[in-house]
């Protein structure tokens, strides 16, 4: 017999059917026993007839039940579910597995329970149905975005985690190589200087939903790694980066969000200097209003300044990445007046979030180690880190730019949750662990001896 998912049954009326699940709920009522029975599709009624011997069950016990789908009587529909029309009639009842009592209730919102507590039971909580809902949410739209940036000939391309630094602005994470001793390979912050080579390889089109790590320290809703949707064009000016992904975003909202709507089109366009000015903040909310939670206010900011001195090192910096191209009209400036060069760079920005930026590229390698020089890098040091970039930039590269999406925080808004870690399966704690697995953890002599590492104890205690 045909196994189905609960919400199969709805269009199974009078066929008998097996479907399997988890104990939701158990309510003996004597003559009857109704079963709420969930699986990934949600829930469904079970009614099992009193005279029928039940092995023994419990919430979250996992079961099959064979029986006959049966509409329910109009005084005995649940509006509240999918199957609510149906119920199926139990004819038989197996238990497949017991289950130990939980540490917290899965059929209530788990957004109250102890977050420590949730993340070490993640694969309990995302049995919660606003979890679930995020997960299928996320996948949805990973899937609407991978859909349509095909059928705008784009080219799906993974590149490297085992890598060399990109700068983005974060610390990095380094790996040890135990093939070679005392070298270190540097997890991505973003895949970058790979996109921008596939140009020079005559990619065209590249996109990735790129798993991004950044060795942070706990600041605000960040995580140590995230997905960004990451994408590189050729041949393309600032307005074809926008055009193109205003009108993905407006498409994703009204295919998968048909209840939002998006306070006005086309986004507005603020430079950075606006932005500044008119809301002192360069990613503004500009939402009418703030309490609906169906609008969504997407804004583009352009015009960023190329440079920006770092507060710590006092030492110039690139605002986005030293890769962005100067405006066509300030690049003469660069030496005279380097504060007051503008990028051509942008950020889109949603309810007062950013969900995303990119900039044009320098594609001339002349031009990228002028920027290299001013941002303090020796001819030694500008070799030994990009000069495999200096070197690709001679073999006829394509002007190009490109933009990347931080993914979790874009659904994050789009789902209407407080923070990230509600639309990533098994994020890690704002400190940085993982309290399912215990990571990160100590490691054995043997294994360090292999990757070549030698520890200096330190005190004692969690750094932050
Ligand atoms: N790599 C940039 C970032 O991670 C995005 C881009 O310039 O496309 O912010």
């Amino acid at each position: 017999m045909k196994a189905i998912t609960t919400i199969q049954t709805t269009k199974a009326v009078g066929q008998t059917v097996i479907v399997r699940g988890w104990v939701h709920t158990i309510r003996d009522m004597g003559k009857i026993t109704f079963i709420d029975l969930r699986d990934q599709t949600g829930l469904l009624q079970v009614v099992v007839p009193g005279d029928y011997e039940l092995p023994r069950l419990s919430v979250e016990y996992v079961i099959e039940v064979e029986g006959e789908v049966r509409e329910r009587g109009e005084r005995f529909r649940n509006p509240r579910l999918a199957t609510g029309g149906v119920e199926v009639g139990a004819t038989r009842v197996t238990l497949l597995n017991e289950a130990a009592e939980l540490p917290f209730e899965v059929k209530k919102d788990t957004i109250d329970i102890n977050e420590e507590l949730r993340l070490k039971y993640r694969y309990l909580d995302v049995r919660s149905e606003r979890m679930a809902s995020n997960l299928r949410l996320r996948s949805n739209i990973t899937k609407f975005i991978r859909d349509y940036l095909h059928e705008a000939d784009f080219t799906e391309v993974e590149t490297p985690l085992l890598t060399k630094g990109t700068p983005e602005g974060s610390r990095e994470f380094l790996v040890p190589s135990r093939l070679h001793a005392e070298e270190f390979y540097v997890l991505p912050q973003s895949p970058q200087q790979f996109k921008q080579l596939l140009m020079v390889g005559g990619v065209g089109r590249y996109y990735q939903i790129a798993r991004c790590l950044r060795d942070e320290d706990q600041r605000g809703d960040r995580q140590l790694e995230f997905t960004q949707v990451d994408m590189e064009l050729s041949f393309v000016e600032q307005e074809d980066v926008l055009a193109l992904n205003e009108a993905m975003m407006i498409k994703l909202v009204q295919e998968l969000f048909p209840d939002k709507h998006i306070s006005t089109t086309p986004f507005p366009r603020l430079t950075y200097a606006e932005a500044m000015e008119k809301y002192g903040s360069d990613k503004p909310d500009l939402r009418k209003d703030k309490d609906d939670p169906n609008e969504l206010a997407f804004c583009w900011v352009v015009d960023f300044p190329m440079f920006e001195i770092n507060t710590e090192s006092s030492k110039v910096d690139a605002v986005h990445h030293p890769f962005t191209a100067p405006k066509a009209e300030d690049a003469s400036q660069l030496e005279a007046e380097p504060m007051k060069v503008r990028a051509d760079a942008y950020d889109i920005v949603l309810n007062g979030y950013e969900i995303g930026g990119g900039s044009i590229r320098i594609h001339s390698s002349e031009l990228q180690r002028r920027v290299f020089e001013l941002l303090g890098l020796g001819k030694h040091e500008i070799e030994a880190r990009f000069g495999h970039m200096l070197e690709a930039f001679r073999y006829g590269v394509p002007p190009h730019g490109g933009l990347a999406y931080g993914l979790d925080r874009l659904i994050m808004i789009l789902a209407n949750e407080p923070n990230i870690r509600e639309v990533i399966a098994f994020p890690k704690t704002g400190d940085g662990r993982d309290p399912l697995t215990g990571a990160p953890s100590a490691t054995t002599e043997a294994a360090l001896a292999e990757a070549h590492i030698r520890t200096v104890p330190i005190k004692r205690g969690r750094s932050s």
